[in-house]
């Protein structure tokens, strides 16, 4: 494999820990109870489609056909589920968060993944890119500089979880992610 391909592998594999991480951290509580599914087969399928996301978890096949790589212990994928994973927040695990700005910082955190691979190839998303040989082609220098950009704003988010406060290079570097969000 390219090795530009090969270091935003690492890259970005080191960002979407960090993003699982939080993101399950602030929404335990309300899926520890939750009956409700909100995983789905098809888009369990969206990683097995993307040579970017296949090299990050390694999978070939589903764990099954009606529930995807979900099995009752959670998501099998340790890693490179497809970004919508980290997207999509339910009205409930939002209400259970403290305030406004947690709900909001939320958001922004499960959006980082997009963040970082948008238009690698055109307009087409990294982990969105069918083939190997586009892959290598791919805008690495933008790639790099969007997920230097998620992976700040990224430890923005943490410290903000963790003790309170959200610095103002943090507060730049969100507001620039949530303008180019809404464009
Ligand atoms: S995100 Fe919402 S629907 Fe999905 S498991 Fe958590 S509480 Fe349930
Ligand atoms: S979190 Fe895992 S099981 Fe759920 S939709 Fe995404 S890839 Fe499938």
């Amino acid at each position: 494999m390219e090795p530009k391909v090969k270091d935003l592998l690492e890259e970005y594999a080191e960002l979407e820990r960090g993003v699982q991480e939080l993101i399950s951290a602030q929404c335990r509580d309300a899926c520890e109870l939750c009956t409700a599914c909100c995983c789905r087969a098809d888009i369990c399928e969206e990683a097995l489609l993307s040579p970017f996301l296949r090299a990050l978890h390694g999978r070939k096949e589903l764990e099954s056909d009606r529930y995807g790589f979900l099995t009752e212990t959670g998501c099998v994928l340790e890693i490179g589920r497809p970004p919508i994973c980290y997207e999509f927040f339910c009205s409930e695990s939002l209400v259970a968060q403290p305030d406004d700005l947690h709900r909001d910082l939320l958001r922004i955190l499960g959006r980082l993944p997009t963040h970082a691979g948008e238009n690698a190839s055109g307009d087409v998303h990294l982990v969105e890119i069918l083939h190997e040989e586009q892959l290598e082609k791919a805008a690495f220098q933008r790639v790099k500089k969007q997920l230097q950009e998620a992976v700040e704003a990224l430890n923005g988010i943490r410290i903000f979880f963790n003790e309170g406060t959200l610095s103002e290079q943090a507060g730049r570097v969100l507001r620039k992610i949530t303008v180019l969000a809404n464009d």
